[in-house]
């Protein structure tokens, strides 16, 4: 499949939307720098190849309808749920569970639900677990080393035809919280949620530290 990368940014379930200027290009180059350097840090991954700016050549995989959370520091609505204070440290990082549909807006499922539901098996979910949890070593190691602070992100699995789970979908401010790490600045999607302005600088400047 080709996978198209836009400008258009949605917010709280396609409540608030708008363009945001580059954005497309921008997650399609960061994406397409993590995922290569994830499948040589052991994760499969249905990327194949950046075909233009805003294009990406992926493996056709059946989706699995699961999006697996994974959180370093509470933030957002783990935060709210829990009343917890922004950027508290977890001594474990936390995995959560959304049923992906937007009609019900995403919500949080157990952990048993997927393999109840018939989505996936349990050694499919397992290793989807796993491999949640090698992304974020990986992820952390990388992103610290450029200055960046990996709260929380989003990740989504496919199945290719063979049975293989594999990593698909994006990496990219859309998807995971980034802070700096001496200024806490948010550097993410957060700051058009939140609207707090500043919202293409922070895209670029991620970019730009991906780059290095
Ligand atoms: N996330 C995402 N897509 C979603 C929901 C969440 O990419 O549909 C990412 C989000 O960017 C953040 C992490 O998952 O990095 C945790 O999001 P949270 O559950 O805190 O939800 P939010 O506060 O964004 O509503």
């Amino acid at each position: 499949y080709i996978v198209e990368y836009k400008d258009d940014a949605t917010a709280f379930n396609g409540v608030k939307k708008a363009q945001i200027l580059g954005k497309g290009a921008i997650n399609n180059a960061i994406t397409s720098r993590i995922f290569p350097m994830l499948e040589c840090e052991g994760v499969p991954t249905h990327f194949v190849g950046q075909l233009s700016e805003i294009e990406q050549l992926v493996k056709a995989v059946h989706m699995i309808p699961v999006e697996i959370i994974v959180r370093n520091l509470a933030a957002g609505s783990f935060a709210k749920r829990l009343g917890l204070k922004e950027g508290t440290p977890l001594k474990i990082p936390v995995l959560e569970h959304c049923y992906k549909s937007d009609v019900l807006g995403d919500p949080l499922i157990s952990r048993d639900a997927p393999v109840a539901l018939g989505w996936c098996s349990e050694d499919d979910l397992e290793t989807i677990r796993l491999l949640a949890l090698r992304v974020n070593s990986v992820l952390l190691h990388f992103f610290l080393e450029r200055g960046v602070r990996l709260v929380d992100f989003k990740l989504e699995f496919g199945k290719l035809a063979g049975g293989q789970v594999i990593l698909a979908d994006e990496i990219s401010p859309d998807t995971c919280r980034f802070w700096d790490a001496v200024t806490g600045e948010k550097l993410d999607k957060d700051r058009f949620r939140r609207d707090l302005g500043g919202v293409e600088e922070a895209y670029a400047d991620m970019l730009e530290r991906v780059s290095r």
